[in-house]
């Protein structure tokens, strides 16, 4: 039997709260329940929003929790040629369309059609499908721009993409974490519309990498929030266009605040470091988040 292999994948930046302690320690429990490993993988390829002290954070973080890993820890940022040559596989099949429009620009041409009375659809996080002109535009007008350096992302054209999918499009989804049952979900990609594969200044995006990743890093399990769920539509996808073997997943509920509201980066109060200068000690975290 091959070894199960799950992983935690955070993004450092900003402090990891509770949602993520959750995440972290049900990941290790599923992993060492099952006899499998768990890894870690840095996901830092937003350069701009990402630091080394918050990385520098989640490693203090994890380590204080008492979170076991396997080595190497994979760091996202220190791997753009690997995603530039998938990205270069899609592009060679006519899958992905350079993106030119600026927010500004989107922005205004949905108010443009909202003046003639008609909704504009929404991704599942609830911002505006990119629009369809930039995928219309003839070869010759795509090269000159670029030779103009105008900026430009990747986009996938989901229409194109869904046309090569010989049957249905669905994911193994686990029904709870003992992994005793299972159910099928149908993909719904097509939700995201044209979703970015490459954003303007580096070679990949969210999608691209996670995608790349655990296939390379040999992902069986995937284990993450509610958040995430209507973004595996897209990443069952890119796997079946990549050719790579799709893992199962679970989404575990969310930690909520006092509120009722989802943890955010944003809000420092539920940092595990403001927690822990509070004084609370990894036990705390566990009976908080009921782990
Ligand atoms: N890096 C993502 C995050 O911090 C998680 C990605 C994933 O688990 O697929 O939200």
């Amino acid at each position: 039997m091959t070894l199960l292999t799950f992983r935690f994948a955070p993004s450092p930046n900003g402090e990891l709260h509770l949602g993520h302690a959750y995440s972290a320690l049900l990941n290790q429990r599923m992993a060492a329940r099952a006899g499998g490993r768990l890894l870690l993988r840095i996901e830092d390829i937003d350069i701009t929003r990402c630091t080394p002290e918050f990385e520098a954070g989640i490693f203090h973080d994890l380590k204080w929790l008492g979170l076991d890993w396997q080595e190497p820890v994979r760091r996202q940022s220190e791997h753009f040629a690997e995603y530039k040559a998938v990205l270069d596989r899609l592009i060679a099949e006519e899958l992905v369309y350079p993106a030119f429009m600026s927010r500004g620009e989107i922005r205004a041409f949905i108010a443009e059609t909202g003046k003639r009375g008609r909704d504009w659809p929404r991704d599942p996080d609830g911002v505006p499908l990119y629009p369809p002109l930039d995928k219309a535009l003839p070869m010759k007008e795509r090269k000159r721009r670029i030779a103009e350096n105008a900026p430009f992302a990747w986009r996938l054209d989901v229409e194109a993409a869904m046309a090569r999918m010989p049957g249905a499009l669905s994911w193994i989804e686990f029904t709870d974490e003992t992994m005793a049952a299972t159910h099928t979900v149908e993909a719904t990609p097509q939700a995201w519309g044209d979703a970015i594969v490459a954003r303007r200044d580096i070679p990949t995006s969210y999608h691209l990498a996670v995608v790349v990743d655990d296939a390379l890093q040999q992902v069986s399990h995937v284990v993450r929030g509610q958040d995430l769920y209507a973004a595996t539509g897209v990443q069952r996808l890119l796997q079946e266009l990549l050719r790579l073997p799709p893992p199962r997943y679970f989404h575990h509920r969310l930690v909520l605040g006092p509120d009722g509201r989802k943890l955010s980066k944003s809000l420092r109060d539920t940092s595990l470091a403001a927690l822990r200068q509070a004084g609370m000690s990894p036990q705390d975290i566990r009976r908080l988040i009921g782990l």
